[in-house]
């Protein structure tokens, strides 16, 4: 495969979509031209936290869903709407107690999401196919279906055995982070309330990043601290990826990056993939009677209720005290200051759908287009929308995937 492969599109698909853009070269594109030229691209969300739904009651993939009604953002019929081909799909734990009873709980519920990602492609072959290699985007994408790559959200179930990031590689997994929430075994988080634990990558977490370039798995920096980052970008062999995540420049928050660190990921070859959670975009209001009707839900969650009382009572919530979204003007503020540190080979999209993303006008994957559409009108190409869509995911893939090839006796 040549690295040009990505860039080899459906020519008559893309020759309509492209006239329709030339037509308007005073920038204006419509939604709906804007999607018929997203249509031609790879598209991939490189943080969908969508395997949570699998498995809750009432949720089917394959069926149309709506945020009002079941707070879901991704499903088959809603990424066709949004042009959406998939990404990666990430098997998430919360970060627990770091002890062997942890470790073990995380390391099966990991294994559970794994399968649950499975499942659903196998299920449904005509819909889904389950890619492993950077070069696979481009079958899947030929043949019509979505594109399913797996990734791993918080390393902590890998406990203190790296050697079990090898069982999940044999699972599919191509991309995996150090941490979460808080600091863990592999290094500290940017937003542990207790601060700074390791200066960065523990020992353990300077051996995952080894084990990962060894494998061919591409390591996420999202939810990493600064020094954290760091680490990952000095270490690794091959560039890193920060799955989801903003710009300081913008807001002020431990999970963006600042220009120094964008510059530096860039330098290396890395990319950021921008990141829609609205509580990281801009400072929101706090409304003290839904934070504690939120933690009444939180209580009735650890209880152990039905799923269908919780999701009544969300409803409630959400009636009662509605949910305060940063627009999708400063989702694109972000997106913009990142192209314009780093140019568009560095940047691409990870708006952590399913897991807390979403911002006025773009709660889910449905309006994925305004972006394609708000590109094009900042003067971007399609070229450009090829790298960002898709291409700059998929070459940090390519290059982990050459590094551990290279090193395979
Ligand atoms: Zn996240």
């Amino acid at each position: 495969m040549t690295k040009n492969i990505w860039h080899q599109r459906n020519k008559k698909l893309s020759t309509i979509a492209l006239s329709l853009v030339l037509w308007h070269s005073a920038g204006a594109v419509t939604l709906e031209e804007a999607t018929a030229l997203q249509r031609t691209l790879i598209t991939l969300d490189t943080h969908l936290d969508t395997p949570a739904n699998l498995l809750v009651p009432g949720f089917n993939i394959l069926e149309r869903h709506s945020y009002g009604h079941d707070f879901t953002q991704v499903d088959v019929p809603r990424m066709k709407d949004g042009a959406l081909d998939g990404g990666f799909w990430a098997i998430y734990t919360p970060q627990g107690e770091l002890s062997k009873t942890g470790y073990e709980q995380s390391r099966d519920t990991a294994l559970l999401r794994a399968l649950a990602i499975r499942t659903m492609v196998s299920a449904n072959p005509d819909i889904f196919e389950f890619a492993t290699q950077a070069s696979d985007a481009q079958e899947i994408k030929k043949q019509a279906k979505h594109i399913v790559y797996m990734s791993m959200e918080n390393s902590y179930p890998l406990g203190t055995d790296i050697s079990l990031l090898e069982t999940f590689y044999k699972f599919g997994l191509r991309m995996a982070g150090p941490v979460h929430f808080k600091n863990n075994q592999f290094g500290d988080s940017s937003t542990d309330p207790s601060g700074s634990q390791w200066d960065g990558l523990s020992p353990l977490g300077e051996e995952l990043v080894a084990e990962a370039n060894r494998l061919g798995i591409v390591l996420d920096g999202s939810h990493a601290h600064d020094e954290t980052v760091k680490d990952m970008i000095r270490l690794s062999k091959t560039p890193i990826i920060l799955s989801h995540t903003g710009c300081k420049a913008i807001y002020d928050h431990p999970r963006n990056i600042d220009d120094a660190l964008l510059k530096q990921l860039a330098a290396s070859g890395g990319v950021i993939q921008m990141n829609a959670y609205s509580e990281y975009l801009e400072a929101l209001p706090v409304d003290p009677a839904r934070q504690a009707a939120v933690k009444g839900l939180m209580a009735l969650y650890k209880q152990g209720s039905d799923h269908d009382v919780l999701l009544e009572k969300r409803r409630e919530i959400e009636h009662e005290h509605p949910a305060v979204k940063a627009s999708f003007d400063v989702y694109m503020q972000h997106f913009l200051h990142a192209l314009k540190i780093v140019g568009p080979k560095h940047v691409g999209i990870g708006a952590d759908w399913d897991g807390g993303g979403g911002v006025n006008e773009m709660m889910d994957v449905v309006n994925l287009p305004m972006i394609t559409q708000r590109l094009l009108k900042e003067g971007y190409s399609k070229d450009d929308l090829v790298d960002i869509w898709g291409a700059n995911a998929l070459r940090v893939l390519q290059q982990a995937q050459d590094y551990a090839a290279s090193v395979k006796k």
